[in-house]
């Protein structure tokens, strides 16, 4: 059984040196117990959080301890009676090829799911968090301009065509040409400008002429300073994630904390961060049955970047942080 653990916690951006592959006998499952065999490994954004041991809405990982993440696996034995070898589930077995459990927690995916991994991304987490976030605490109508950064990540993609298939007008906000135009040509949007551009904020405010009425709020930094002064009355701003920030050992002070605050007086802001599952865990149905109609008439386009081999998990990670990835971020982890 390989295991990546943390061997130590990153000051600023992860190293090689804060993971450690480890090989471990494969467990054997007691009463009442399955055991699984990964398939497929999501790499997210949260995961740095775990790394660190600021207090946070979740505990850290501990040092020495195996990689928290969402997997979908495959039972290789079982000794619990609602699950036989061959099944496959949502599972959270962290970044390693076998893991026990108690069936707390797992999802049932069938004999034969279409495609298993989307239960990882569009389908799952990140699916849920852009619904959620975006239906919930955006409320957006017909005719108004939404903004979404990380425009080709699971989370925006999602949030995008939601966005679009409710009326509004869609400006995403990507890393790269070409992200930014496969957010145009393939996912819809309305308009994609790229952060990297050095008048980013003065295209942002060209393509959004009737201000900003939803700003989904996915990294913080430089593209929340463009929006800020593009807010309409009673724009709302669900504050799902601040990537910008992952890495850094302080939040930055800024100046732009007053401006913020007097926006949300004056233009009478909503902004409301959420936690998807502690927040909206009892909403899941709805989620899964909307998302799924939608994949499957093809309203809804999903793109997946799949990185071959668990040992290869701590790179692709490390350039999950910078944009590196082009679509949501799997390890395949073993064979089907
Ligand atoms: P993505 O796959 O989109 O990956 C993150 C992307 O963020 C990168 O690809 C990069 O895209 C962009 N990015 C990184 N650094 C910066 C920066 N400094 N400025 C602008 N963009 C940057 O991730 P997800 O879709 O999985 O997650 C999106 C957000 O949602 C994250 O903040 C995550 O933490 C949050 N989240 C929150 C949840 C909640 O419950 N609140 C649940 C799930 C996710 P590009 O190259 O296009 O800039």
């Amino acid at each position: 059984n390989r295991r990546i653990v943390l061997a130590s916690r990153p000051e600023g951006a992860p190293t090689e040196t804060d993971f450690r592959l480890e090989q471990q006998p494969i467990p054997t499952p007691g009463d009442g117990e399955v055991l699984l065999r990964s398939v497929y490994l999501s790499l997210d954004p949260y995961m740095r959080g775990r790394m660190s041991d600021v207090p946070s809405y979740a505990p850290p990982i501990e040092i020495g301890d195996v990689m928290v993440g969402g997997t979908v696996s495959r039972v290789v034995a079982s000794n619990h009676p609602d699950y036989t070898v061959g099944d496959w589930v949502l599972a959270y077995s962290g970044w390693q090829d076998y893991a026990l459990s108690d069936g707390n927690g797992l999802m049932p995916l069938g004999k034969a799911p279409e495609n298993p991994s989307y239960a990882l991304g569009v389908l799952g987490m990140p699916g849920f968090t852009a619904y959620m976030g975006l239906l919930d605490i955006g409320k957006p109508k017909a005719g108004e301009t939404l903004v979404v950064a990380a425009a080709t990540g699971p989370v925006g993609a999602t949030v995008g065509q939601i966005g679009k298939l409710k009326g509004c007008r869609v400006v995403g906000v990507a890393g790269g040409a070409e992200k930014c135009r496969y957010a145009v040509e393939v996912q819809g949007f309305d308009a994609c400008i790229d952060h990297h551009a050095d008048d980013f904020a003065g295209q942002l405010a060209k393509a959004c002429p009737q201000g900003i009425d939803i700003y989904y709020e996915n990294v913080g930094g430089k593209v929340f300073e463009a929006v800020l002064p593009l807010l309409n009355t009673r724009a709302r701003i669900p504050v799902c994630g601040l990537i910008a920030y992952y890495n850094a050992s302080s939040i930055p002070d800024s100046p732009l904390g007053a401006q913020l605050m007097r926006a949300i007086l004056t233009k009478r802001l909503t902004v409301k961060g959420f936690i998807i599952f502690d927040d909206y865990g009892h909403r899941y149905s709805e989620f899964a049955k909307d998302m799924t109609d939608w994949v499957r008439s093809g309203q809804i386009s999903y793109r997946e970047q799949i990185v071959d081999g668990l040992e290869n998990a701590p790179d692709a990670f490390m350039g999950l942080l910078e944009g590196k990835n082009f679509g949501k971020l799997v390890i395949r982890v073993g064979p089907d």
